[in-house]
């Protein structure tokens, strides 16, 4: 089946059967000159930022070229000033705790309208993986009004399918029990592959994982474990949310083009990168209210995949997102160290169902300490010789067991880094 995202972008952006890759670019560069317009004349940054911008020479992609980018750290700083409604107008406000040098939250603003839209956009999204009649538990927040659970749930009443919050999960057996009987599980990936692992059992027909990465050795575990289909979208708070979502063919994510412009830029020399490349994924909001945001650097790193999808679909997608560029450890004498990477690896051992890594920099050796939750005995010997093959000798690693939950509520998995 063609994604559904495809006739959900042709219905939006009213080209219908008109649309093709082409006239989609043309479109959304006559939204990029309407927001650009709109954020101008509404706030305080882009008054400043976007002074002198002559949308008139905004015609193809490559104009994006001429305007500047935003950063995390522009928003951080005063994220009022990006604000283009007046307070009483804003339905929901995201504060994010980064681990930017700054040190200061995010916060990122949404009408009504905003989330009206997102809620749009994930009800095309899930109709992916799930449909009528069925039932979806979502284990992530959803007490609170426009949480993400409220979100989905409200989405999912659309295609009259059935959603139930579930909320963050804390116990394992808990979450495990509460999930019985549902076609649909939506989570946070190294939790539903702790559940996963833990009981194999709960045979859902098909898992929606929620993150900004997904590593493949939990996609594949959980296929494994639970015989069922797993899906990932991508998306952040300042996507509203929803930025994309995979087909079943499962190559990249089709992208949702009638509210987000998706450039791929160099991270170091700002320039979009050639068609097929890899580099740092930009995103422009083409239809946000309360706080539009102009070539974002969103730091994840991705390329764009051209040509027809397997499902059919004709437009760009996102081939999956390789990690975030601030995340990477340079190494002396070893490949650089990330969490995904880390996660890639120690995930594809069936015996893992969880670990934590802790990174030991010396004057003497740099020491990578991971704590492994197993529910297997594990030769340790063979686990540190199998980190070591990849990594390369410049690294000493030292395993030891325990119970690591990974149920830590919205926090990102992370290396964390002792200097000594
Ligand atoms: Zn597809």
């Amino acid at each position: 089946m063609t994604s559904p995202v495809q006739a959900w972008v042709a219905e939006r952006t009213g080209l219908k059967e008109r649309l093709t890759a082409e006239t989609l670019k043309t479109w959304q560069m006559e939204r990029v000159k309407e927001t650009i317009q709109y954020a101008w004349r509404s706030c305080r940054y882009y008054a400043e930022r976007l002074q002198g911008v002559d949308t008139k020479r905004l015609e193809r992609m490559a104009d994006m070229q001429h305007l500047p980018f935003t950063r995390p750290e522009d928003v951080a700083l005063r994220p009022e000033g990006f604000l283009c409604v007046p307070q009483r107008e804003v339905s929901r406000v995201v504060t994010l705790f980064t681990s930017g040098s700054l040190g200061r939250p995010k916060r990122i603003f949404f009408t009504e309208r905003d989330l009206e839209k997102t809620v749009d956009f994930f009800a095309c999204g899930m109709s992916t993986m799930t449909q009528s009649g069925e039932k979806t538990l979502v284990l992530m927040s959803g007490a609170t009004h426009y949480s993400i659970g409220d979100l989905l749930q409200k989405a999912l009443a659309r295609i009259g399918a059935e959603a139930h919050i579930h909320g963050n999960v804390k116990d394992v057996h808990s979450a495990i029990d509460a999930a019985r009987g549902f076609d649909c599980l939506v989570g946070v990936p190294a939790e539903l592959m702790y559940m996963a692992r833990t009981e194999g059992d709960l045979r859902p027909k098909s898992v929606l994982l929620s993150a900004d990465y997904v590593p493949e050795s939990i996609i594949k575990g959980i296929e494994d474990r639970w015989k069922c289909r797993v899906y990932t979208h991508y998306g952040m708070t300042e996507t509203g949310f929803g930025g994309g979502v995979q087909c079943s063919a499962g190559l990249g994510y089709h992208l949702r083009d009638a509210d987000l412009l998706f450039e791929i830029v160099d991270p170091q020399s700002g320039r979009q990168a050639a068609p097929g490349q890899y580099g740092e994924v930009v995103i422009t909001t083409l239809s946000r209210e309360a706080m539009p945001l102009i070539r974002y650097r969103t730091g994840d790193m991705a390329r764009m995949l051209e040509g027809a999808c397997r499902c059919g679909g004709i437009l760009p997608r996102l081939d999956k997102v390789m990690g975030r560029y601030a995340n990477t450890i340079p190494i002396e004498g070893a490949k650089p160290l990330s969490i995904h990477k880390l996660d890639e690896l120690m995930f594809a051992v069936p015996e893992i169902r969880n670990y934590s890594a802790k990174l030991i920099i010396s004057s003497r050796a740099n020491v990578l300490s991971l704590t492994v939750d197993t529910v297997q005995d594990l030769d340790a010997d063979r686990l540190s010789e199998y980190i070591k093959a990849y990594f390369g000798s410049g690294m000493d690693i030292r395993i030891s067991r325990s119970t690591v939950s990974p149920f830590t509520g919205a926090a990102k998995r992370q290396i964390s880094i002792e200097h000594q």
